[in-house]
């Protein structure tokens, strides 16, 4: 059997984390198999269905990298085929029409509620001879089995039963005519061959309906896993209020795919006690089995931690690639320094995202004529002119312009008068950097580059020579 699954978001709001792992679960078991993934977008809605919404989400699926082979399938192109197949249910009589006014549904349910009863539609029209116009209003209604009950054994909750009681006849088409949103689902599932419907447990009383009229039209009943939700560190369901829940934002905070993946696939699923899974091992190792049934927490920290990890440990080549779209946003042009690579070996270790990176790597590209107050009232005083003088001296004069050579002109420095290296070191790094902090003094000042290095130095013997002439 070909596994088929699909990604089925209703394009209301960007693309979440609950969504975005949901996908990547679909996308992975798939992978894992070697089937197909279909990308299907549900905007029958379409009072809440939005084009900006529909961008976003296809914006995070390739932002992810999560690729798929069929779509995307769009259900409002599809409403003639829905409407074709309620027409032959009709005829079948798996379906049926009702004519029941507002009036008498709303009274109905208000006699059942009075009873202490679950409000459902009583059947009035079903099997009913009665008359009708041609053009009377009506809505469709699913003639769904009245006794016995569906069960189904979900992948991760294991079997789940409903009582054919519970389920009334719901309507798959309005009086408007259109078809509603769980017949849809169940015509898209059948069409598109779908084997497995992984999702989240918000659509678990779906599933014994879908699976009633999936019978009723002789199709095949696929799989189904229902995914726990997720909630936010404080316990609660996660929302807005957590901060960043779309997934582009956290592009935008700085994190890579990489990173993000590798947290959502093991916020609800494990494989031992293993926590770094390259997008490889992911695909081998995924199971449905191993999908926990609890729900779990957000732990941006950890997110953190997993993102300082691929920033370090994936090619500097690639984690540049990601950084750019960063340093863009800043304005910052770098043509006019360091290629973008090194500057991730360089402050990789210092920077959990890489919008931080961006953010601390501007003095390489452009100049600058103000200090940090603090490290220029600290290292900026009348006693580290003569150490600037003589390590610009030294700097000057190399003909070879390596981190090891500028390594000896500091450390010649300091062993020819006498000090500590950062006695050098310090006034040389604020005055090539600005601030008090940066990666080791032989690496960024190579990397800053030798003209404009002395450049810098010089600009920070004028602002001694400035204070000197105050005091
Ligand atoms: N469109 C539904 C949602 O966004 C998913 C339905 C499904 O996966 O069956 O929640």
């Amino acid at each position: 059997m070909k596994i088929k699954t699909r990604f089925a978001p209703s394009p209301t709001g960007y693309l979440h984390v609950g969504g975005a792992r949901t996908a990547l679960y679909s996308w992975l078991f798939t992978r894992h198999l070697g089937g197909e993934f279909v990308l299907r977008i549900e905007d029958t809605d379409l009072e809440r269905s939005t084009q900006e919404a529909i961008d976003a989400i296809m914006d995070g699926m390739n932002w992810l990298n999560l690729d798929w082979d069929e779509g995307p399938y769009f259900q409002t192109k599809r409403f003639d085929r829905y409407n074709a197949v309620i027409d032959e249910m009709l005829e079948q009589g798996t379906a049926y029409k009702c004519y029941c006014s507002k009036e008498r549904l709303e009274a109905l349910r208000e006699t059942q509620m009075a009873n202490g009863e679950k409000p459902r539609y009583d059947g009035r029209c079903r099997g009913s001879h009665d008359h009708h116009a041609a053009d009377e209003p009506c809505v469709v209604r699913f003639a769904n089995p009245q006794d016995g009950s569906v069960v189904f054994d979900d992948k991760i909750r294991g079997p789940i039963e409903f009582s054919n009681l519970e389920l009334d006849d719901l309507i798959i088409r309005r009086t408007d005519g259109s078809p509603t949103y769980n017949f849809c689902v169940v015509v898209d599932d059948w069409d598109m061959e779908i084997t497995h419907v992984i999702r989240g447990e918000d659509h678990i009383n779906n599933t014994p309906r879908q699976i009633n009229i999936l019978k009723a039209l002789g199709a095949p009943v696929p799989e189904y896993a229902h995914v726990s939700m997720i909630l936010g560190d404080d316990g609660k369901k996660l929302s807005k209020r957590h901060g960043a829940v779309g997934v582009m934002q956290y592009r935008d905070d700085g994190y890579l795919p990489e990173a993000l993946l590798n947290y959502l696939v093991r916020l609800g699923w494990s494989h031992g006690d293993q926590e770094i899974f390259s997008i490889e091992e992911m695909k081998s190792l995924f199971t449905l089995e191993a999908i926990n049934k609890s729900a779990s927490a957000f732990n941006t920290e950890k997110l953190q931690w997993l993102n300082h990890h691929y920033i370090n440990h994936m090619p500097p080549e690639y984690v540049a690639t990601h950084l750019l779209w960063h340093v863009e946003q800043l304005g910052i042009d770098t043509r006019n320094g360091p290629q973008l690579f090194e500057i991730v070996t360089l402050l990789g270790e210092r920077c959990k995202t890489l919008k931080e990176m961006a953010e601390a790597c501007r003095y390489f590209y452009e100049d600058f004529s103000e200090f940090d107050a603090d490290a220029a009232k600290k290292h900026l005083r009348p006693v580290a002119r003569q150490p600037l003088e003589a390590v610009k001296a030294k700097l000057a004069a190399l003909t070879e312009w390596t981190p090891a050579t500028v390594h000896d002109a500091i450390q010649g420095t300091a062993d020819e008068l006498g000090v500590g290296m950062g006695k050098v070191g310090m006034p040389l790094r604020v005055a090539v950097t600005g601030a008090g902090q940066s990666p080791g003094m032989d690496v960024t000042v190579h990397a800053i580059g030798q003209r404009r290095a002395l450049a810098r130095i010089d600009q920070a013997l004028a602002y001694i020579a400035e204070r000197e002439a105050q005091q």
